[in-house]
């Protein structure tokens, strides 16, 4: 596919570009300031941030472009609209990797039986959002008001624990990204399925696993 890479510069962009290259795609790299030129791509790539995201994926889908989108803490769903009534596809997943896709399951599984927990997740001090879209999402799944604890120190690259309590017993279901390659096969998926995707917002990779 021709694909344009919003942040191709950023953490996760010079991780995945060359992914993404050697898997057979084409990248042209778009940073802030560029001029948003996509017009005839096959799919646009967004992992920015959550100032910068709707502006750049809005821009795409005006110009006929479906997206998938890595960038956290903006909400979608008001670009459902805009992709939908322009036949579109705009896929958003709070986590690309599969380990913490299966994390999230998990810990959704084992609520039902242990209802107490919290979520303490770790990341990299130069992330900008807190809680990370992997908590929100996993506390959404659990159910309830369940606590999140924001850890973000250097040294960290994304981590999550869920911990569940119960009368004598500890659950620890854990989750460990230990380089943001780790995020390729959930945007290489993302990107040979688009085209299968209904029209509008996807949210998630369980919905494409
Ligand atoms: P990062 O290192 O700060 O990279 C962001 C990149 O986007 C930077 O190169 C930044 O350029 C660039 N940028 C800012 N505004 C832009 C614009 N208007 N147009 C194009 N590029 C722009 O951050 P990161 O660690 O790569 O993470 C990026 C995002 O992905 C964050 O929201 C993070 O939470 C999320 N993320 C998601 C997943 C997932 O699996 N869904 C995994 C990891 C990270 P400047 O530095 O020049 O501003």
């Amino acid at each position: 596919m021709k694909l344009a890479f919003f942040g191709a510069d950023g953490k996760v962009g010079r991780a995945l570009v060359p992914v993404l290259e050697r898997a057979g795609h084409t990248v042209r790299g778009i940073e802030e300031g560029d001029e948003i030129d996509v017009g005839g791509l096959d799919a646009c790539v967004d992992f920015t941030t959550p100032a910068a995201a709707p502006t750049n994926v809005r821009a795409a889908l005006e110009q006929g472009v479906s997206c998938v989108v890595g960038t956290t803490g903006w909400d979608p769903r008001e670009l459902d609209e805009p992709a939908r009534e322009r036949g579109l596809r705009l896929f958003v997943a709070p986590n690309f990797s599969i380990g913490a896709v299966l994390m999230m399951r998990f810990a959704a599984q084992a609520a039902a039986f242990l209802p107490r927990a919290e979520i303490v997740e770790l990341h990299n001090e130069a992330k900008k959002d807190a809680p990370s879209g992997t908590a929100a999402e996993t506390a959404r799944l659990i159910g309830g008001d369940v606590p999140i604890h924001s850890v973000r120190l250097p040294g960290l690259v994304a981590h999550q624990e869920v911990i569940f309590g119960g009368e004598g017993q500890l659950l620890t279901i854990r989750h460990d990204t230990t380089a943001r390659e780790s995020f390729a096969d959930g945007v290489l998926l993302a990107l040979a399925k688009l085209g299968e995707l209904p029209p509008g917002l996807t949210v998630g990779l369980d919905a494409i696993l």
